[in-house]
């Protein structure tokens, strides 16, 4: 069975049991969020404080 992570930015799919280095987590006020990247967790991290 594959596993697959979500990148909340973009939606794109990530296979997570592939390779864990190909995904990008963050914690954000205490919560753990997956990303594709760095610039897509910068982004969403970004627009959550801009919502505060
Ligand atoms: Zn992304």
């Amino acid at each position: 069975m594959k596993t697959f992570v979500k990148c909340e930015m973009c939606n794109a799919e990530l296979p997570a049991d592939k390779c864990v280095f190909a995904t990008y987590k963050k914690v954000i006020d205490g919560k753990e969020y997956t990303f594709c990247c760095i610039h897509c967790a910068g982004v969403f991290e970004r627009r959550k404080n801009e919502n505060k």
